[in-house]
């Protein structure tokens, strides 16, 4: 057990001004693994006030200055690499794998992104008779969740300092230890004191003053849609600009010319992932009704072959959350068809990988964010019903869509109420841009689209 001491302000790591403390739990084997300094409002004061005072001088450093502390920081990122994919599976249970290819791999190539985007982006353009300058919005708190947990800090942290903006993050409570790790990286890259300062603690405390706090510009939280709300009418009444990016509960349509199977185990693979804590899973997959009995079997024996190759939960917590919405599922009428709110695992907050059939669409499951290995099949009639169902939810995150002709895919995805959507299994790309329709969210971030989140326009008439 390491306790840490200090939170990083100022470009310097400083002793916290209370003495609570929050224990880091390996999810995997409940052990506390770590101590962190549980921030208070002063902390969060003297992290703003540090990014408040660095902010002119790293607004007016040169995009190509900045992008190169930018691209030192992904070489510090690669650098620790292992390091990173350790930790990660330490306070968030992934397996090493995924933590090296996911978790320490995508915050690598988003921050290599922004170093990239920081030196070409046009900063200043000229329309008729008018120079046009797209400013940094100033200083951004970003309050961020434990899922992916470095990415999550990255998606904020890269395109606020390419655009000139100075940054506070209070990291989950849940998985501080990477968030610390990414400090140390900051720090080696060079980038100037009060650029980048991190305040450990809790939500209520820590992130609330965060949001509260007059010397922030921008808030932009990661998070569940309860707290989204909260602390957005707090930030939009101190007329604070705010992005948000909340839950999902995604579509996965597979059309009748689509290949069947690749698009089952795809999208199985899809919700298993991370186990299930992933804001944009597919957790509903629509299929039509002269396919669905193969694609339930094909489901169960996609998920059942997952066994024990996912990790636990984050929390206890999350746990029974997760496995109350099994048990809700049950009760409402829908088929277990593999997993369930058993696990053979004695330590660890594990759930397994579980498959629901017969679900209908007003089902609790079919339409709140489960946030553990839990897809719910349903059945559509033709494609109108499909697009009914998919658009059926609060939310509108990501999605995908299979079918045999690309065309007929595109034709649909441009049919549903969401912010992204996977095209027969497209792949990941890290400059598109990331956020929600409707109740998943306000505002995008990666690529282009994510840095012009942290700018604001001002114009120059001649
Ligand atoms: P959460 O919203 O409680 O926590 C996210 C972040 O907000 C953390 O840093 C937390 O400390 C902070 N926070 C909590 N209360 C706050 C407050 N009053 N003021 C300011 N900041 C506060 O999410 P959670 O409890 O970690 O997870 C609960 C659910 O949220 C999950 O089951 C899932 O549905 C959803 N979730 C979504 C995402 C996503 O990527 N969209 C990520 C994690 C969790």
């Amino acid at each position: 057990m390491k306790a840490h001491d200090g939170m990083y302000i100022d470009g310097a790591w400083r002793p916290a001004a209370g003495p609570d403390v929050i224990e880091v739990v390996n999810p995997a084997d409940e052990r506390v693994i770590a101590t962190v300094p549980a921030g208070t409002v002063e902390d969060v004061d003297a992290a703003v006030r540090a990014a408040r005072a660095a902010l002119p001088g790293w607004a007016a450093t040169p995009p190509a200055e900045r992008a190169a502390r930018l691209a030192a920081l992904r070489d510090g990122l690669v650098a620790r690499r292992d390091e990173i994919a350790e930790t990660v599976t330490a306070e968030l249970g992934s397996p090493l794998k995924l933590s090296q290819t996911v978790h320490a791999g995508v915050p690598i190539a988003v921050t290599g992104s922004y170093a990239e985007l920081a030196a070409t982006y046009p900063f200043e353009e000229r329309t008729g008779n008018s120079t046009v300058f797209h400013e940094p919005v100033g200083v951004v708190g970003a309050i961020t969740p434990w899922n992916y947990p470095l990415h999550q800090i990255v998606a904020k942290t890269a395109p606020a300092l390419a655009a000139g903006c100075t940054v506070v993050v209070k990291p989950a409570e849940d998985t501080p230890l990477v968030a610390r790790l990414f400090a140390r990286a900051v720090h080696e890259a060079g980038i100037p004191a009060g650029v980048f300062n991190l305040v450990t603690g809790l939500g209520p405390v820590a992130g609330q003053a965060l949001a509260e706090h007059p010397g922030v510009d921008l808030l932009s939280f990661t998070g569940s849609t309860a707290v989204g709300r909260r602390i957005g009418a707090i930030a939009t009444g101190m007329v604070k600009k705010v992005a948000l990016e909340l839950g999902g509960k995604s579509a996965n349509v597979i059309l009748p010319g689509a290949d069947l199977a690749r698009a089952v185990n795809v999208g199985v693979a899809n919700v298993m992932s991370n186990s299930g804590q992933t804001c944009s899973a597919w957790t509903r997959m629509l299929v039509h009704r002269d396919q669905y009995d193969e694609a339930v079997e094909l489901a169960a024996a996609a998920a059942a072959k997952y066994g024990d190759r996912i990790g636990p939960l984050v929390n206890a917590g999350q746990r029974e959350r997760v496995r109350g919405y099994i048990e809700k599922g049950v009760a409402e009428g829908a088929r277990l068809v593999a997993g369930g709110p058993d696990s053979p695992h004695e330590r660890g907050y594990h759930v397994s990988p579980t498959v629901f059939a017969d679900v209908t669409p007003e089902m609790t499951i079919a339409q709140e964010e489960i946030f553990g290995p839990v897809l719910s099949v349903l059945r559509y009639a033709d494609e109108e019903d499909a697009l009914r169902i998919a658009n059926g939810t609060v939310y509108g995150l990501a999605g995908a869509v299979w079918a045999g002709d690309e065309a007929e895919a595109v034709a649909f995805a441009r049919r549903m109420e969401t912010g992204q959507v996977d095209i027969n299994g497209g792949r990941f790309n890290p400059l598109a841009p990331f956020g929600g329709y409707k109740q998943s969210g306000v505002g995008r971030e990666l690529g282009a689209h994510g840095l012009t989140e942290y700018l604001q326009t001002k114009s120059l008439q001649f």
